[in-house]
């Protein structure tokens, strides 16, 4: 069980307070275009600045690569911040970060002013996790916040190095729920407990599929990796996504989950193509019956059906992953369907990030769900069962 130190277990009054966010923003011509981040960071900002903290923000923008880009500058985000919080967010336009600029604008903030520094990958030791940044980093306050749960898969000095500077690292109300869902509730969950993994390969997703072999009542399998699992039982998949060399270790995973009384869920049916394309001609046709010059795209009616059932069994389901290429429209009704049956239950669903969050959130169905990480790669190491360096830097309670 992970018991982290949060906002709610500290006393910022009249403490200097940097704040890891996460502001990665999509911008286009210096527009913010999606400021889902922004709006989501705001309950941490709003305790802290409530409870009299000085409020220093930081956060990465994109890959600048170790120097100053101005297209990724987090000025935008200071301007928009302004407006969302109703006060002034004081830009210190820094290129090296922690600069003369971030250093007078917080010497003059009072309780409850907020600084927003530079974008942190300006400084190329960022990435790396070197040491002077990361003592720059927390020269500049008393208590260091991360609430960044994108990056928390990542040892940065601005969300782990900066940890071994300062007396106080404690996890912001993001962080917490990502931690409370993904860790806590995947490792101590309500039973039925059913996970469905998709996307496209298998070997992007052993370290998950075992993991999760040990927690679950029921694995179900989709996507472009359930067609090396066809094959090794037997079947002909034509020309859909396969990875030969995965075949025996598809067995082994069937196997596995048999001894251990998982049941193993794989598609019974599938949407075929005779082209990568949404104008491709289609057909239907049962596992492993897939003809030479045909690819499977996605699951098939039958198999939706199924997979919609075994989630109404469910008291926590987990999903991370489309169920065919979903961005074709025409090969979209799998994903479509698994979400739909999400949204429907009663049970907890937790969606792992990346593409099943998209595509929940595309249909209309993202407050629905008991939690949506907000972290691709992050969710799925989490749900790999590994210690997550930015989490694991957050002080115990
Ligand atoms: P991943 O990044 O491994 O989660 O995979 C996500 C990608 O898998 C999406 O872009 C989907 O289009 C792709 N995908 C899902 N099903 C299939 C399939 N049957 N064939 C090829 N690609 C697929």
């Amino acid at each position: 069980m992970l018991n982290k130190k949060s906002v709610d277990d500290i006393n910022v009054k009249g403490l200097k307070v940097l704040v890891r966010c996460d502001f990665n923003v999509p911008m286009v011509d210096g527009k913010i275009t999606d400021e889902n981040r922004l709006v989501a960071a705001l309950p941490t900002i709003k305790k802290l600045i409530a409870d009299g903290g000085k409020v220093i923000l930081c956060s990465h923008m994109g890959k600048p690569k170790g120097e100053p880009k101005p297209e990724l500058s987090l000025a935008p985000v200071a301007a928009r911040l302004s407006e969302l919080l109703g006060q002034e967010v004081k830009f210190a336009a820094d290129a090296t970060v922690v600069g003369e600029n971030a250093k007078a604008a917080v010497a003059a903030m009072n309780d409850g002013d907020v600084v927003l520094l530079e974008n942190t990958r300006y400084r190329k030791e960022e990435t790396k996790n070197g040491e002077e940044f990361s003592k720059e980093l927390a020269s500049l306050c008393d208590v260091f916040v991360n609430d960044a749960f994108g990056t928390a898969h990542r040892a940065h000095c601005s969300n782990v190095g900066v940890t071994e500077y300062v007396d106080t690292a404690a996890v912001g109300y993001l962080m917490q729920k990502e931690i409370d869902f993904l860790g806590n509730a995947v490792n101590n969950p309500e039973r039925p407990f059913v996970a469905i993994l998709g996307g496209s390969k298998v070997s992007s997703k052993i370290s998950v599929i075992e993991n999760l072999l040990e927690k679950v009542d029921t694995l179900i399998i989709g996507g472009g990796m359930a067609y090396t699992f066809a094959k090794a039982l037997g079947g002909s998949v034509g020309n859909s996504l396969l990875e030969e060399d995965y075949c025996e270790y598809a067995l082994n995973m069937l196997k596995k989950a048999e001894e251990k009384g998982v049941k193993l869920l794989l598609p019974i049916d599938n949407v075929i193509a005779d082209d990568f394309s949404n104008d491709a001609n289609t057909q239907i046709v049962g596992t492993g019956a897939i003809p030479d010059g045909w690819e499977g795209l996605d699951i098939g009616p039958k198999t939706a059906a199924l997979y919609a059932e075994t989630v109404k069994t469910a008291k926590t389901v987990v999903w991370n992953g489309p169920m065919g290429c979903f961005e074709m429209p025409n090969f979209a009704a799998g994903t479509e369907a698994v979400a739909k049956a999400l949204a429907e239950t009663d049970a907890v669903t937790i969606i792992g990030g990346g593409d099943s969050a998209a595509a929940v959130n595309q249909l209309g169905y993202g407050d629905k769900m008991t939690h949506i990480s907000t972290g691709g790669g992050a969710s799925l190491e989490f749900l790999e069962g590994k210690e997550l360096p930015g989490v694991a830097a957050a002080n115990d309670k």
